[in-house]
């Protein structure tokens, strides 16, 4: 049996390494120009209605005019958010409370729609929302978290296609071969204490959020599934891990073990700001 080289481990690790900067620049671009542009249009219409005002025409102007300053309000509210509380690191779970539900909901889709006007893909600006996500979790006044308080939530795509171990009913079966980056996870995630299940879709995924309630998920998945989960758990901060999918989407999927490691040992070191943590 052929064993994949041991993964090095992330030079730059925990969360800092999940936030890249640049990578940040995209998401909160697009919406706002996605903002714009929409609130142009409907402006637009406006415009051209007020010219031939009788009462019904009167009517739509206001809808125009008032779905239009929702929108900038709504798109200059979160993104300024976004701004000052990735500059100030004072966040206290305003981003998963308040923040993160209307960007998820609204601004993502629209950035996602701009994106592809310009020919960015939905994966590239779902990974740029992911990694400002990430850069919320940390922040000043952090506590350290309990090993039991955080639950690792990996996709069945990430173990080998031809193991024979059962890992999505019990994790622990993994044999550690070294065949696939699971086996370096669990051995990791089973020294510290924290709960590592492989997760089949999204409906166990949410039925063990519901049972486990845990104060931090660290989920590994593709773009798509990372940020529909977020959009699911509620005010639960996640740190969301990309994968990545050398023989394509679903199958025989990869991840820096080190990445994954590193961000849960941050958790349990500094936790994330107390204020943030559900009840
Ligand atoms: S799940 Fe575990 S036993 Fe199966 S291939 Fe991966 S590392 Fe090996």
């Amino acid at each position: 049996m052929t064993t994949k080289p041991e993964p090095a481990e992330s030079e730059v690790g925990g969360l800092s390494a999940l936030s890249e900067g640049r990578r940040k620049r995209i998401f909160v671009q697009l919406a706002a120009a996605a903002a714009v542009l929409i609130a142009a249009i409907l402006s637009i219409l406006a415009f051209f209605m007020v010219r031939q005002a009788d009462l019904l025409r009167g009517a739509l102007v206001f809808l125009l005019q008032a779905g239009t300053a929702t929108l900038l309000g709504i798109a200059a509210l979160s993104l300024g958010a976004i701004v000052i509380l990735i500059v100030t690191g004072v966040h206290s779970g305003h981003w998963e409370r308040v923040v993160r539900p209307m960007v998820v909901r609204l601004m993502l889709p629209l950035a996602v729609g701009v994106g592809r006007l310009i020919g960015i893909s939905r994966d590239e600006v779902q990974g740029s929302f992911l990694s400002v996500n990430n850069a919320l979790i940390g922040g000043r006044g952090r506590t350290g978290l309990e090993a039991s308080e955080i639950l690792v939530l990996l996709p069945r795509c990430l173990q080998w296609a031809d193991c024979p171990h059962k890992v999505s009913q019990e994790v622990h079966r993994c044999q550690r071969c070294g065949r696939c980056s699971l086996g370096a996870i669990v051995e990791e995630t089973e020294s510290l204490g924290v709960a590592t299940f492989v997760s089949t879709g999204g409906t166990q995924a949410r039925r063990l959020v519901k049972e486990l309630r845990p104060k931090v998920i660290v989920a590994v998945a593709c773009e798509r599934e990372l940020t529909e989960g977020i959009r699911d758990v509620g005010n639960i901060p996640v740190v969301a891990v990309i994968n990545s999918r050398p023989e394509g989407p679903c199958f025989n999927t990869d991840v820096d073990p080190g990445c994954v490691t590193l961000a849960i040992r941050e958790l349990i070191e500094e936790g994330v700001d107390s204020e943030r943590v559900p009840v």
